[in-house]
């Protein structure tokens, strides 16, 4: 099974793909971590993608479908993946949809998570961290059970991202509203796209996209 999960940041896409993939022994390939991978192993693409880096500069999506096809060969991609993270754009989509069509391989669906802004503005603002041991806390969801003392270390120094605030998380989702939106569409159009509320609990949410995703597979 091959599928995509779309979602805007702050939705929950890793945990939800990680905990997927585990479930219908699948790959999760995230494009983050496989970059990474790329350039910790030194292959020829990860040396590229070195490179690109080094100058400061973003990855190029033509960089991106490489390494997915890399990936996508090895013999442990054979049941299937969870793509997160990629693709954002709707030339993405495209170069993927040649890519995948060139191994004989199909897309099963798209799981688009969706969240309402003022929500993931919340979700993400809230967030701050121990600046000792960093251990994550929320202003609304999880405070340490004694105020202002870290329950991990007893540590009494909290630090907040930087681009968590509230300027930043809202110009992030303006973008990816700008990007995700077309992107909706072309799977829509091509009766991919199944749409998921992100605002039930992370749990209801797992068994939503498992039960589309056993529908798939059934
Ligand atoms: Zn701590």
């Amino acid at each position: 099974m091959r599928l995509i999960l779309l979602g805007p940041p702050g939705a929950g896409k890793g945990t939800q793909a990680t905990r997927l993939a585990k479930r219908f022994n699948i790959l999760h390939l995230s494009t983050g971590d496989m970059l990474r991978a790329a350039v910790a192993a030194g292959t020829p693409v990860g040396l590229r993608v070195k490179d690109v880096m080094e100058r400061g500069e973003l990855v190029s999506d033509d960089i991106v479908i490489d390494i997915i096809s890399d990936r996508v060969d090895e013999p442990d991609a054979a049941d299937g993946f969870i793509l997160d993270g990629f693709p954002r754009t709707v030339a993405q989509a495209e170069a993927l949809s040649v890519l995948l069509e060139e191994k004989g391989l199909t897309l099963d669906c798209v799981i688009a998570i969706a969240v309402k802004d003022e929500a993931l503005i919340e979700r993400i603002t809230g967030r701050y961290s121990c600046a000792k041991c960093g251990a994550g806390y929320h202003d609304v969801y999880h405070n340490p059970k004694v105020e202002g003392v870290c329950d991990t270390c007893g540590g009494t120094e909290f630090i907040r991202r930087a681009d968590d605030n509230v300027e930043t998380v809202k110009s992030r989702l303006l973008a990816y509203h700008g990007q995700t939106v077309p992107l909706i569409d072309h799977y829509t159009l091509k009766k991919l796209l199944t749409n998921v509320d992100g605002m039930a609990n992370i749990d209801d949410i797992t068994e939503e996209i498992a039960g589309v995703m056993a529908g798939i597979s059934g």
